[in-house]
């Protein structure tokens, strides 16, 4: 797959995180307990949480560090899953819509965690703002509200008026929302490098511009430099992982975002900065086509408007964003962008992550379907726990039970040929446009 895709731009954190560390490829060939594939938010956890059990560790990464998803992402650490607890609660029982709920909730304060204990610099802030783009979707978001206070137990968490969404946004575009004081906002690309940093004090060995290209015996990884004969191996690809694993690639398709950074508000004047999310909250709305947006530590507007198939990408990225950007603040018409980039989301048919053991002894992660900073790293250190497990050392038994639960979702497999994949995206964002729209 990774052939037909056009490379990505870097992003606004690539360019302005100064010089990441160089992580060199193996020697050669190497035994090791546990060899984990993927340098992202998945797989560098999944490293951290193994190397301070004590597990010995090989990490390797075709590219960068953080040059994946986790590293040009919004940023924005959601609550709950992609799919909100009515739907899962439809779908498999109110129970295990709780467990879904209770999972997302430790996701976030994992994510907390490691930021403080590992003092991770990353511009970690709290709240979110849920904007709701039609009046008629005002009654089901004010029951989903209710059902998370009500019967979730969720505290964090108020309706908004019309009035009260445009004073914490700065818009008046939106029909009302809600304010989740639990959710929160970070720069990904220095979460990701921190983490990266966190595994190799504790032990991990990381390899970049390292590809795995072939898994031999079962758990021996071929790579482009030397073999890695594993007893457990973790495909931390976000369902990416090349000829080697084609099941987790066929339960996922990837819809390229785009995103913006403008300059800083506050050099524009005219007290624009101060009015546009005011408690430095990160907004994102319900429309199919999703718009989402926080301030950078440095005041600039990191907007990601604008989803495509993933086989092109706009030559000017900045103009494909700008009228997002813009119907929603018409005060920043004209704003100077500093840069545009772009990324693969990876989601699944039903928008839940796909999480399996593919063969025996490999386990593969990912298509968390535009949720992953918060739960990446969570389903990361549940995949450290079944190899833990399965290498016979001690396991946390509620986090194995929590990735059971991840892989009893039915996620469907889809095509497999690159032209009918993009068809399916195109013509799921066409729905998605008009149903934006009516
Ligand atoms: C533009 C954009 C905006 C997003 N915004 C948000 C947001 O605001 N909030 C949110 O929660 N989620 C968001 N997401 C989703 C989130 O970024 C991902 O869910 C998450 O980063 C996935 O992490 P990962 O570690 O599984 O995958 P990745 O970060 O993609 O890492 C996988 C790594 O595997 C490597 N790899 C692949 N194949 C091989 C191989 N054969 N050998 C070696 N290495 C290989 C890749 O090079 C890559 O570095 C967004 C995603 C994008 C693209």
């Amino acid at each position: 797959m990774a052939s037909s895709q056009p490379s990505h731009p870097p992003s606004w954190y690539h360019l302005t995180a100064g010089d990441a560390p160089r992580y060199a490829p193996p020697g050669g060939s190497a035994k090791t307990d546990v060899c984990i594939v993927g340098g992202g938010f998945t797989g560098l956890s999944a490293a951290l949480h193994l190397a301070q059990a004590g597990a010995d560790v090989v990490l390797v990464e075709a590219g960068r560090i953080g040059y994946g998803a986790s590293g040009r992402n919004g940023g924005q650490l959601h609550s709950g899953q992609r799919q909100d607890v009515l739907w899962l609660e439809k779908k498999v029982g109110f129970e295990a819509a709780r467990t879904f709920w209770d999972i997302g909730e430790l996701a976030k304060a994992h994510v907390r965690n490691l930021v403080e204990r590992h003092e991770i610099a990353c511009d970690l802030a709290g709240g979110l703002i849920e904007a709701v783009h039609k009046p008629s979707l005002m009654e089901e978001t004010a029951a989903l509200v209710d059902a998370l206070k009500d019967r979730f137990n969720y505290r964090d968490i108020a309706m908004l008026d019309k009035d009260e969404t445009a004073q914490a946004l700065g818009s008046e575009f939106y029909a009302g929302g809600f304010r989740d004081k639990g959710a929160g906002h970070l720069d990904p690309y220095r979460f990701v490098l921190g983490l990266a940093r966190a595994a190799q004090e504790a032990g991990a060995k990381l390899h970049e511009d390292t590809r795995a290209i072939l898994l031999r015996s079962g758990r021996t990884v071929v790579t482009t430099h030397g073999t890695i004969s594993a007893d457990h191996v973790i495909l931390a690809t976000d369902c990416r992982s090349g000829e080697i694993d084609k099941i987790s690639r066929r339960c996922a398709l990837g819809i390229n975002s785009f995103i913006v950074a403008t300059e800083p508000l506050g050099e524009l004047g005219a007290g624009s900065a101060a009015d546009i999310l005011p408690g430095n909250e990160c907004a994102d709305d319900t429309r199919y086509i999703v718009r989402y947006w926080r301030k950078s530590a440095d005041g600039r507007l990191i907007f990601g408007g604008g989803e495509n198939n993933s086989g092109t990408i706009p030559g000017d990225i900045a103009a494909y964003v700008r009228p997002h950007l813009e119907e929603i603040y018409p005060q920043l018409s004209g704003v100077p962008i500093a840069h545009g980039w772009s990324g693969l989301v990876t989601v699944t048919a039903p928008r839940m992550p796909f999480v399996r053991e593919v063969q025996p002894g490999v386990w593969a992660a990912g298509g968390y379907s535009g949720q992953g900073v918060a739960l990446a790293p969570y389903v990361g250190k549940l995949l450290a726990e079944q190899a833990l497990s399965a290498t016979g050392r001690n396991a946390d038994r509620e986090a194995l039970d929590h990735l059971a639960l991840y892989t009893r979702l039915a996620i469907p497999q889809l095509a497999d040929w690159d032209w009918m994949r993009r068809a399916m995206v195109t013509a799921a964002l066409w729905q998605g446009r008009i149903k934006d729209r009516v």
